[in-house]
């Protein structure tokens, strides 16, 4: 037996903002400004945009870290990684106290545990 989904969905088109792109990357509720990448001489880079999804913004961020060979450097760069995003978040948070006020902290990959 098989079933087929024929879920429709519905989403209302939203106006451009004044900071996206206007290009093919909007979508009818989504709209996606300008990616800005850094590449540090070490290595790696990020890539961040500034994306409406529905009525919220966000910072999408894109990070790639090169990693070395040894396991167990590779894994303690990992947890550093995983350290200094969560203190990314809550810089970022500083900025405008009320953000998430009143939401639920989400549990995450590691959570509570990284030193
Ligand atoms: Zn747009």
């Amino acid at each position: 037996m098989s079933i087929r989904t024929m879920a429709r969905i519905h989403r209302a088109a939203t106006d451009h903002t004044d900071w996206c792109v206007r290009d093919h990357t909007c979508g009818l509720d989504t709209h996606r400004g300008r990616p800005i990448t850094i590449a540090p001489d070490i290595g790696g880079r990020a890539v961040v945009t500034r994306v409406r999804a529905g009525d919220r913004d966000y910072a999408e961020i894109t990070l790639r870290v090169p990693l070395h060979r040894s396991e167990r450097v590779a894994g303690e760069q990992v947890t550093t990684i995983l350290h200094h995003l969560r203190s990314l978040f809550a810089a970022v948070v500083a900025l405008r106290p009320g953000t998430l006020a009143g939401r639920p902290a989400r549990r995450g990959i590691g959570s509570g545990r990284v030193a």
